[in-house]
């Protein structure tokens, strides 16, 4: 068999929540394989982008079942098209995450445990998390970060009620601005104050809106650090086929 033709395997992204982050997975795991690979190479990618206003209004309705229905069929599509593996593009659905991997029986590239390592490798324990407030209260996130030897930290009530509706109502929508930008700072710092050594962006839009350079700790955005464990899988996969 051709070196060329079998040069990587195939990733399955479950995407669209919202697309306004998938486009930058796109970008960055092609960006990784050109980085690694060189010339003319990009990533051998599979996409099924989701309605995110169905994906919302059954977040707010608290049906799980019917979310979990909704990403094992993706993920079911997506490997009878051919993935090797699957990335779900965003944070909040990985609570779903057990039951599309048991559904597809594929590797499935697990956001918090990729944030989690990228944190232990920056050599890291005190961690402030920031997402919608699935993720900053829920379990299925938290304890996993908590399970890597994490002390995770979250902002009080009111603002992670602030952090949620900013993601919603405008960075999932495309909106990116200054004032909400500087309320992400503040509160970045109020966790500072408070202890946290660095920060995680545990919603795939806030690097959209939030870069190192605003934050007075180390930021940790899932976006990239998912967008680079797709990279590694990928290109792992390639030295055990050849
Ligand atoms: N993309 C966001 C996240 O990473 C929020 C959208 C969603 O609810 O999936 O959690």
């Amino acid at each position: 068999m051709s070196k060329v033709l079998h040069s990587q395997c195939t990733i399955g992204i479950i995407g669209g929540m919202s697309w306004e982050s998938t486009q930058t997975y796109y970008q960055l795991i092609n960006q990784g394989v050109k980085r690694e690979l060189g010339g003319l190479h990009s990533a051998d990618i599979l996409l099924h982008s989701l309605d995110f206003a169905q994906v919302a209004d059954l977040q707010a309705e608290d049906d799980w079942p019917a979310m979990a229905a909704l990403l094992i069929d993706s993920g079911l599509r997506l490997k009878a098209a051919g993935a090797q593996g699957i990335l779900i593009a965003t944070n909040t659905m990985h609570k779903v995450a057990d039951e599309v991997q048991a559904a597809t029986r594929l590797p499935l590239i697990h956001i918090a445990d990729a944030t989690a390592a990228a944190i232990k490798a920056a050599g890291l324990s005190k961690i402030a998390l920031l997402g919608t407030n699935f993720t900053m209260t829920q379990d299925f996130y938290r304890q996993r970060l908590v399970e890597a030897g994490l002390t995770v930290m979250v902002p009080e009530e009111s603002e992670r009620n602030e952090v949620h509706r900013i993601i919603y109502k405008e960075l999932c929508q495309g909106q990116f601005t200054e004032k909400s930008r500087q309320r992400y700072i503040e509160i970045i710092a109020q966790l500072a104050e408070q202890g946290a050594e660095g920060v995680i962006l545990g919603c795939t839009e806030i690097g959209l809106l939030i870069k190192q350079a605003d934050s007075p700790i180390p930021v940790f955005d899932t976006t990239q650090i998912h967008a680079e464990a797709a990279v590694e899988f990928l290109l792992r996969a390639n030295n055990q086929s050849l």
